[in-house]
């Protein structure tokens, strides 16, 4: 990749198989949230950029090597960049440490599973079947086949770029489409690297295009795009309701991965130190910065103050420092505005009468870099659900924990929200949870673990968190449209003048 090293390292667009500079002639700065201070410069896309991304991208689908290419070659090339992704996987893991905050500990395990969604879709890139169907009518042979879109725009968030990126382009490309990428403007580096391996593995030219820049310049301009058939986004709610708007003016397919407040329930049945565990994966890790964090702990009245001391105990034994130690448990937050909201929110629990029990401000320890954005593991107790802190999604490390006393109680709370993403329950009792299982509103739910996710899993939200499914076999046709073939092989010509 031709980066020059200045004082930071300068990165360029990835279009049509090719590294570029920005029409505008500008790049801003991308800060490493642990050292404070800016490492790279990223290019600040626009509207031109993003037409020459889309117009690479739907070359590629119409013309040249790709569109020639069987299902079972392209899922030999996912497979060789898959192996490329672990080849590379400390690399990209550390750009991501630097870029993002995020922990090596976290980063080294997500690159190394990565992988497995480019083996996955590869390997089912060649069984998407079409059907030969009976029809009822005399002299008719009718089949179906499932066909790629077309261009399909991949917009990720600042919290998991490389992760949520390979949830978009492996089903994608399993099936035919082309891809134009826009990597959240807090962390781009990553997916601009990420393209350099991409085409080491033998993707022809324009088949992915990485454009940065700002979401409103490029983002907004990348999901109007006439040529744009299908937008695949992860990120907030309210950038969601835009893109579903440009979506509807478009006719263009969509799928929204949104927020969440997930309630992690525990009953007093439920192994404790397990439980303990879960919830404190389930809020601090990746600093709470996670759509599926388990901001709500649902504590169930009779274990109350047990729980709270086990809890209270771990937590405090939490390691923040620097992410690309090994041993640091909690990270900065990602960004100056993202560490603002976390404090904000701790301010309005306070304002609204929680009882804060762990943190509730800054950290400023020697161990906390000089970038100033780390903030105590914090939670609170005494919340009831009307409250803001239990309602809106925070995106750090603030636990909410309410009461509850019975199952039915622990229901009406968890499900009386927007959101519906994920939630957890722990019991030991199998027909509680697969009663909870059955009556949470939610698109993923955990019993005894929390924070799992899997290529072979669907993943979506219910409610506000989200419309449509990734990951699992079955959100391969969120890609793909299907055709009916009709072919008459009747000897007599029927009335014109009638439906057949
Ligand atoms: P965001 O909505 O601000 O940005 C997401 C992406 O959209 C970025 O690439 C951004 O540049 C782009 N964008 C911003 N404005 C745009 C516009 N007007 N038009 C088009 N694109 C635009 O989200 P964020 O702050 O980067 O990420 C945090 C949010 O993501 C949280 O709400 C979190 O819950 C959510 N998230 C959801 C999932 C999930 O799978 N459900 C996973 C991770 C994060």
């Amino acid at each position: 990749m031709e980066t020059r090293v200045l004082e930071k390292t300068r990165y360029q667009l990835h279009i049509g198989g090719e590294w570029t500079d920005p029409i505008s002639g500008e790049w801003f700065d991308s800060h490493n949230p642990y050292a404070g201070e800016a490492w790279a410069e990223v290019p600040r896309g626009n509207a031109e950029d993003v037409d020459r991304a889309v117009e690479a991208a739907h070359a590629a689908f119409t013309q040249g090597d790709w569109p020639k290419l069987r299902p079972t070659a392209r899922g030999s090339l996912l497979r060789k960049l898959g192996d490329l992704v672990a080849d590379n996987a400390e690399s990209l893991a550390r750009i991501e440490v630097r870029d993002n905050g995020k922990l090596i500990a976290e980063m080294l395990g997500q690159l190394r599973y990565i992988p497995q969604w480019f083996y996955y879709y590869g390997g089912l890139a060649d069984k998407i079947e079409g059907s030969v169907l009976p029809i009822d009518k005399p002299g008719v042979f009718n089949y179906t086949v499932h066909e790629p879109l077309g261009v399909c725009a991949a917009l990720t968030p600042w919290n998991s770029p490389l992760l949520l990126l390979a949830w978009k382009v492996a089903p994608a490309l399993a099936t035919g489409n082309t891809v134009v990428a826009k990597p959240s403007e807090f962390t781009s580096a990553s997916t601009l690297a990420f393209a350099e391996i991409f085409y080491q593995a033998g993707f022809p030219p324009g088949v992915l295009n990485v454009v940065t820049g700002y979401g409103p310049e490029v983002g907004a301009t990348l999901v109007e795009h006439p040529e744009v058939a299908k937008i695949a986004f992860t990120g907030s709610e309210t950038t969601g309701q835009k893109i579903y708007e440009a979506a509807a003016r478009g006719l263009k397919r969509c799928t929204l991965e949104l927020g969440g407040k997930s309630p992690n329930i525990v009953f007093d049945d439920a192994i404790l130190d397990d439980a303990v565990k879960g919830v404190v994966s389930g809020i601090f890790a990746a600093t709470g910065q996670t759509c599926i964090a388990g901001s709500r702990l649902l504590l169930q009245e009779s274990i109350h103050d047990e729980f709270m001391e086990k809890l209270l105990e771990l937590a405090r034994s939490a390691r923040m420092g620097d992410p690309s130690d090994l041993n640091t448990q909690v990270g900065p937050a990602t960004t100056p505005p993202q560490y603002e909201k976390i404090l904000k929110y701790i301010d309005i629990a306070k304002e609204e009468g929680a009882k804060l029990v762990l943190g509730g401000g800054p950290a400023t320890g020697p161990e906390c870099g000089k970038g100033g954005w780390f903030i105590q593991p914090t939670i609170f107790t005494g919340v009831t659900n009307g409250m803001r802190i239990a309602q809106e999604e925070i995106f750090g490390p603030v636990l909410s924990v309410i009461k509850f006393k019975d199952e039915e109680e622990a229901v009406e709370i968890a499900n009386d929200i927007v959101y519906g993403l994920a939630a957890g329950v722990w019991t030991q009792n199998i027909r509680r949870a697969l009663l909870m299982a059955d009556r949470l509103q939610a698109g993923t739910v955990w019993v005894n673990t929390y924070r799992a996710v899997s290529f072979t899993s669907p993943f979506g939200g219910y409610k506000r968190s989200g419309i449509g499914k990734e990951n699992g076999a079955e959100m391969i046709k969120e890609y793909m449209q299907e055709k009916s073939v009709w072919i008459s092989t009747a000897t007599e010509v029927p009335n014109p003048f009638v439906l057949r």
